[in-house]
């Protein structure tokens, strides 16, 4: 069924490539000079500060929102001006989906079922996949929070879409529910679709994500795994130490310590020379209670995000918009 032009070397183009793009809103650019190419089958995970242009990217390549400059093209294709041949390989769930609240559960995804032309037996198929199958003759208008969320996320894997769009999709969910959650997002991935989302939970995109890209102020500072990032940026570990033990200049002296500060209760040692620092520490105080960190994507993201931050809204040297 796929309808994809391949390119000029004979490969089926990425699901998503994104060139130069930049959107303004206002005479202020909320998205700026960003390219990006999203492989087929890739779960890729989109970070950033709010208003970093998130959304804003996120609907030009869902074909809702359109670009000033610059290209997208969707399995090939362009998304805008509306184009409807796409519609039936992408699902799209956002903050603000659109309900039919007076209908049941199942009422509704029968409804959004039949409007993409999926077959009725997706509907509870799908309604299990998200957790919702008990909850299916509850009208949509009561249901809570996190369970409205699923409902969402349902609305846009009922009809089976290849690529599919998520924002923040387990911002509403308890910890139960988005652990649930990955579980279906990892099905979804291992039946080989293509899977773009947004969240705030770096421990989740961390777990899930193929490729993480991270924005902030409309640019793409970076595009990695993020294991790799975290080779690269988050090269420190940090050691936590109770207080009283050692005192700062000692530890600050330890061979292979990088800096000291007390936090917590804690001196907590920062090293990229964990073995030789443990060692150190265990001839001098012993190592009860001395608590090792990692480095996670976390790390990076809040290095990067503070390194590439415009000192204020407003004062950054980027260029004038046209
Ligand atoms: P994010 O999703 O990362 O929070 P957004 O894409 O929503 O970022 O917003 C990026 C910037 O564009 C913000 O400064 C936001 O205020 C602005 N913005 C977003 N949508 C609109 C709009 N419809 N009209 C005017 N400004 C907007």
């Amino acid at each position: 069924m796929s309808t994809t032009h391949p390119s000029a070397d004979g490969e089926a183009p990425p699901a998503v490539a994104v060139a130069d793009v930049t959107k303004s809103y206002n005479g202020r650019r909320a998205v700026d000079g960003i390219t990006l190419d999203i492989r087929r089958g890739e779960f890729f995970g989109l970070l950033g500060p709010n208003g970093a242009g998130k959304s804003t990217l996120v609907e030009i390549m869902e074909g809702l929102r359109r670009a000033d400059s610059g290209s997208v093209a969707v399995f090939g294709e362009s998304p805008w001006p509306r184009n409807t041949g796409l519609l039936p390989r992408m699902g799209v769930q956002t903050q603000s989906s659109a309900f039919f609240v007076r209908q049941t559960v199942h009422e509704h995804l029968r409804t959004v079922a039949a409007l993409f032309g999926a077959a009725p037996s997706a509907v509870d198929a799908t309604l299990d996949s998200v957790g919702l199958s008990e909850r299916r003759d509850v009208r949509v208008d009561d249901l809570s929070g996190g369970q409205r969320q699923r409902l969402a996320i349902a609305s846009a894997l009922v009809h089976g879409p290849e690529l599919i769009f998520l924002d923040e999709p387990t911002a509403a969910l308890d910890t139960e529910g988005r652990r649930d959650l990955w579980e279906v997002l990892r099905g979804l991935k291992a039946a080989g679709r293509t899977i773009v989302y947004t969240t705030h939970h770096l421990d989740e995109a961390e777990a899930l994500c193929d490729r993480v890209g991270i924005l902030v102020a409309g640019r793409l500072v970076v595009t990695d795994a993020p294991q790799h990032l975290i080779g690269t940026f988050g090269a420190t570990s940090r050691l936590l130490v109770p207080l009283g033990r050692i005192d700062e200049q000692q530890a600050a002296d330890l061979p292979g310590v990088d800096a000291v500060a007390v936090r917590g209760g804690h001196l907590v040692l920062e090293t990229r020379a964990t073995g030789r620092v443990l060692a150190a520490l265990d001839a001098l105080t012993g190592l009860d209670g001395v608590q090792t960190r990692t480095p996670s994507l976390e790390d990076v993201y809040l290095e990067l995000t503070a390194r590439h931050t415009p000192v204020a809204p407003g004062t950054d040297n980027q260029e004038q918009q046209a």
